[in-house]
């Protein structure tokens, strides 16, 4: 690989100081950091790459190579990614085409062994991880963690295979994730004490702070389906040393628009010091994961970006092994059409097995739907009726919502459970975790 330089306006987040530099990247690897005082005062910025410290690349709908092509483009040079989507369709198999496609582009991803699947009892799932699984996952140098550990019940009732997945993380050195949507006071601290190390669920300053206490690691959320950041943002002033950012979920529309880029510009724009919020973006996540990605000092890999100014963060080109894979806005990273892996064999449906038959119960359990949110509240009121059926009721915002046992060919109905309901509010979204 070639030797190159590249100069403009330094920023060394730890040191917190910018200067005029030339970095020189050889054979993939920064080989120098020279301050430069020929570079010129309106230079763009050159720092570390953004990392998205917690994302199931599934949710952005698009195989791991082609989600790297897009998030280049916002400078992001790495993800932690925890593979239960796919892990829940298709077991081992489908961790495996994760890690496989990964690998065939240049882009750091950081795979972990998931945790939750199913990801609880009620579920129907294509497939189960129990705990031999995961220890094998967690032995493999490619899986660098136990990702979310969604049963916090488990956790609290100290669930023999929950506290084995655990003990093999630990027992290997890698760090075990968190998933604990509104867990406080003792019940936190218990969960924080079996050795889990970050959560990405908290909803409240309030929730973040009492976590934070007890030693864990605050991953800011803002995805599609879930938005945390104007809630726990402020945080940074005072607490940056123990954050991250992470989307979770990212949908395709949302991707194409920004990634962490948009975190950071709008950390800076509330007023948090750049260092601050760099630091989460950048510096946190490669230390508590302990990624291989480079840092920009001499001897690191040469993964870094170079933006334009550090208000909206426009990323003009980022730079993975010293490989530049997107220049001002245009995605350099090639893919070729993967193999496809599923096991759906959901059968057709028609409407008569969407019918719900009414007993005459006059009050029916509702989903409430939070903007914004991925908790949701449980409502009791009157169902719609027509016919002798419960039929949606729009007017009142409340629509009807079934499973569908996409795992199952069968045709006589057994496979269509069509009882809950769901009331939306704005444009709520339910998604997993
Ligand atoms: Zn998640």
């Amino acid at each position: 690989m070639s030797s190159f330089l590249v100069s403009g306006k330094l920023v060394d987040i730890t040191a917190r100081s910018i200067y005029p530099a030339t970095v020189k990247v050889n054979n993939g690897k920064i080989e120098s950091v020279t301050p430069d005082n020929t570079v010129p005062e309106n230079a763009p910025f050159i720092l570390p790459g953004f990392i998205d410290s917690h994302i199931h690349i599934e949710s952005s709908m698009l195989v791991p190579s082609e989600f790297a092509k897009l998030a280049v483009i916002h400078g992001t040079v790495s993800t932690v990614s925890d593979p239960h989507e796919i892990a829940n369709v298709c077991g081992m198999e489908g961790v495996d085409f994760m890690i496989e496609n990964g690998k065939t582009v240049p882009f750091k991803f950081n795979f972990g062994a998931p945790s939750c699947v199913p990801a609880t009892i009620f579920e129907t799932a294509g497939a189960s991880l129990d705990s031999a699984d995961v220890h094998k996952l967690l032995q493999r140098d490619e899986i660098k963690y136990l990702s979310e550990m969604m049963n916090f019940p488990g956790v609290l009732f100290k669930d023999e295979e929950v506290m084995k997945k655990i003990a093999s993380a630990h027992q290997l050195g890698k760090p075990v994730d968190g998933h604990a949507p509104g867990l406080r006071g003792e019940q936190a601290r218990e969960y924080i004490a079996a050795g889990i190390s970050t959560d990405h669920e908290c909803f409240t300053a309030d929730e973040a702070l009492d976590k934070l206490k007890y030693g864990m690691k605050i991953i800011i959320r803002e995805g599609s389906a879930a938005r945390n950041f104007e809630a726990l943002a402020d945080l940074l002033h005072e607490h940056y040393a123990n954050m991250m950012f992470c989307s979770d979920d990212k949908h395709p529309d949302s991707l194409v628009l920004g990634h962490i880029n948009q975190l950071c510009a709008r950390a800076v724009a509330k007023g948090i010091d750049i260092f601050k919020v760099l630091q989460a973006a950048c510096i946190n996540p490669v230390h508590h994961y302990k990624l291989d990605v480079g840092l920009l000092r001499a001897g690191d890999h040469a993964d870094f970006i170079v933006v334009k100014d550090l208000v909206d963060f426009n990323v003009e080109q980022t730079y993975i092994n010293g490989q530049l894979v997107a220049n001002n806005g245009l995605s350099l990273i090639t893919t070729t059409p993967s193999a496809i892996i599923n096991q759906f064999t959901c059968s057709p449906k028609t409407t008569a097995d969407f019918e719900i038959p009414w007993n005459g119960e006059t009050e029916i359990p509702v989903i409430e739907a939070l903007e914004g949110q991925l908790i949701t509240n449980k409502l009791i009121l009157p169902p719609a009726v027509e016919n002798g059926k419960m039929i949606s009721d729009p007017g009142n915002d409340i629509l009807k919502i079934v499973v569908v046992n996409r795992y199952s060919g069968c045709t006589c109905g057994q496979s269509v459970y069509p009882q809950l309901r769901v009331k939306e509010r704005g444009t709520g979204i339910i998604s997993g975790a």
